[in-house]
């Protein structure tokens, strides 16, 4: 299984139980994180021992990645672009304003060297619009099939994985926060540590269908042990606290996909992602 995401924590906060649960029951997990979440914001305490921002946070995933069990993790070595608008979208190196083909064809070495019978990655709105999440969803759908193409030349032989899954963010907990934030007297059009999260266009436009629904109760303790290694963006009034927490203890050890390849059948309901899969 190959997960390919944007930023040290992707992994942990979003489809982390996943991860854990199959690299529990013995699927060798691999991640490709695009950058090293430069443009992440932290106190300058958590900096402390370290030369940069991206060193940190590579230490924290490389912690998170012991906890899930990941089998590897590499990087591509684009720059994080921050939110949308902000400067760090000007970089050179900035992952969203690379041409998508280039990224792909990263991709595609990684998906022909590691040989998945699975890829996972973000949905086409990148869960909550952060443009390199976007860039990241573009670029593996592309590398999906550059893969398995005879026309893409790369030094390693063609190879087609089986199946291609977006991660869905969870659609019962995006109603539940949008309902519950006004009475906290909070704006759920403007959520997160930085106010740039629109919960409510998310409902709008992140209604993507659901196709396979993986309970990962099983590892959801791998999962909380890896989120707690990303201690610089964790701090501040995140995700994870207060009655959206409860909620998801409740109801949140799921975690929803859209199957892009094969097409999915009408009511196409798995809870496997490895179901079908031929060795
Ligand atoms: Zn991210």
């Amino acid at each position: 299984m190959l997960a390919v995401l944007a930023h040290p924590d992707d992994e942990s906060f979003g489809m982390g139980g996943t991860l854990a649960l199959y690299a529990q029951r013995g699927v060798a997990v691999h991640l490709v994180c695009a950058t090293r979440g430069e443009a992440g914001e932290m106190d300058a305490s958590y900096l402390q021992g370290y030369a940069s921002i991206a060193e940190r946070r590579e230490e924290e995933l490389r912690c998170a990645a012991q906890n899930l069990g990941l089998a590897g993790v590499d990087f591509l070595d684009y720059r994080d672009s921050g939110m949308s608008g902000s400067e760090d979208n000007q970089h050179p190196q900035a992952l969203a304003a690379q041409p998508v083909e280039q990224v792909a064809a990263r991709v595609a070495h990684h998906i022909r060297r590691l040989r998945p019978q699975v890829v996972l990655t973000f949905d086409p709105i990148g869960g909550y619009k952060h443009p390199d999440h976007i860039a990241a969803h573009d670029a593996t759908v592309l590398a999906f099939h550059l893969a398995g193409s005879q026309d893409f030349q790369d030094v390693l032989p063609p190879y087609q994985s089986q199946k291609l899954y977006f991660h869905l963010f969870p659609k019962g907990w995006l109603r539940f926060a949008v309902m519950i934030l006004p009475l906290l007297g909070k704006d759920p059009r403007r959520f997160g540590r930085n106010q740039d999260i629109d919960l409510l266009s998310l409902v709008e436009q992140g209604n993507f269908p659901v196709h396979a629904r993986i309970n990962f109760r099983g590892a959801a303790q791998q999962k909380d042990l890896a989120a707690a290694c990303h201690s610089s963006q964790l701090s501040g009034a995140g995700l994870r606290r207060g009655p959206l927490r409860w909620f998801q203890d409740l109801f949140g050890n799921y975690d929803l996909y859209m199957r892009a390849y094969p097409p999915p059948e009408p009511g196409l309901r798995e809870r496997d992602l490895f179901a079908d899969v031929t060795t």
